[in-house]
């Protein structure tokens, strides 16, 4: 892409697979040293495995983001190892759908919890080195659902929306350290979150709204969080970017 990246380390959170791994790859790619977490060590392993093979810096490094335990320790263990993190991508994310009256209150905390809460435990740990460094860059992928809202998702609409709220104060609060903090919103994406809307009358249904009549791929979300990340972006904080075919004009 011809983009500026100088020495940076990154932490790209569900990188394991979908969007996340095709953000792993594209910042790579950069020259970027990544670090691939996902939940499962086969998956974020495979990402990593696969950076090196294509001769990009990558590691992995097996985290529920939903435990804030183990990512305050995968933080200590990342600023020991690296120094700091220059680019936090808050990535990882869970759907459990259901109308208001069907939700459970473990489907409302899980979403919660591995979409929101986890954003926060992420930044807790690793803003501190970028503030000393004067440089940091941070990420939320958040969706269109925290936009509009969606029904059958009021857990995952208010927690993409609490990424974005998340995103904007932290771009209010770091901006004098030179850290920047921004959205990006994406639609529908073809990745294994999305396989039941990609077939037959639901896709068709889906694909009714929108404009550009096709689902995203995992590499048009990854094109903007890369720019985002990079020093050409250094201008651009608090803001979100929606990548979704034109579906919330
Ligand atoms: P995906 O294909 O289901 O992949 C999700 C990734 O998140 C996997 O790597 C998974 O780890 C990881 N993950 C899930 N729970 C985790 C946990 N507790 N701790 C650590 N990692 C965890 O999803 P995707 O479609 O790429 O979505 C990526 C992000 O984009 C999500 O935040 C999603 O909400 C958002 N988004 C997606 C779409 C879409 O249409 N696909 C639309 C809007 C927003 P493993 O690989 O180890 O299982």
């Amino acid at each position: 892409m011809n983009l500026t990246f100088t020495d940076r380390v990154a932490v790209v959170t569900g990188a394991g697979r979908g969007i996340g791994r095709a953000i792993a790859e594209s910042l790579a790619s950069e020259g970027v040293h990544v670090v691939c977490v996902s939940v499962n060590p086969a998956s974020c392993g495979a990402a990593a495995e696969s950076i090196q093979a294509q001769g990009g810096k990558a590691s992995a490094l097996a985290v529920d983001v939903a435990n804030k335990e183990a990512v305050a320790e995968a933080c200590t263990q990342l600023i020991q190892e690296f120094g700091g993190v220059d680019i936090l991508v808050n990535n990882a994310g869970i759907t459990k759908d259901g109308l208001l009256i069907r939700m459970t209150e473990d489907d409302w905390q899980a979403v919660i919890d591995t979409n929101l809460s986890s954003c926060f435990y992420w930044c807790k740990g690793l803003v501190r080195p970028m503030t000393k460094k004067r440089w940091g860059r941070i990420i939320n992928v958040s969706s269109v659902s925290g936009i509009s809202g969606n029904a059958g998702q009021i857990n995952y609409a208010s927690a993409k929306a609490g990424m974005i709220a998340m995103a904007k104060s932290l771009a209010k609060e770091l901006a004098s350290r030179t850290i920047t903090a921004n959205v990006v919103a994406p639609g529908f994406i073809a990745t294994d979150m999305t396989t039941s809307f990609q077939e037959g009358d639901v896709a068709d249904q889906v694909l009714a709204t929108i404009p550009l009549k096709k689902f995203g791929s995992p590499q048009d979300i990854a094109n903007m969080v890369t720019y985002l990340a990079s020093e050409e972006a250094n201008y651009i904080t608090g803001q979100v970017f929606t990548v979704d075919g034109g579906m919330t004009i």
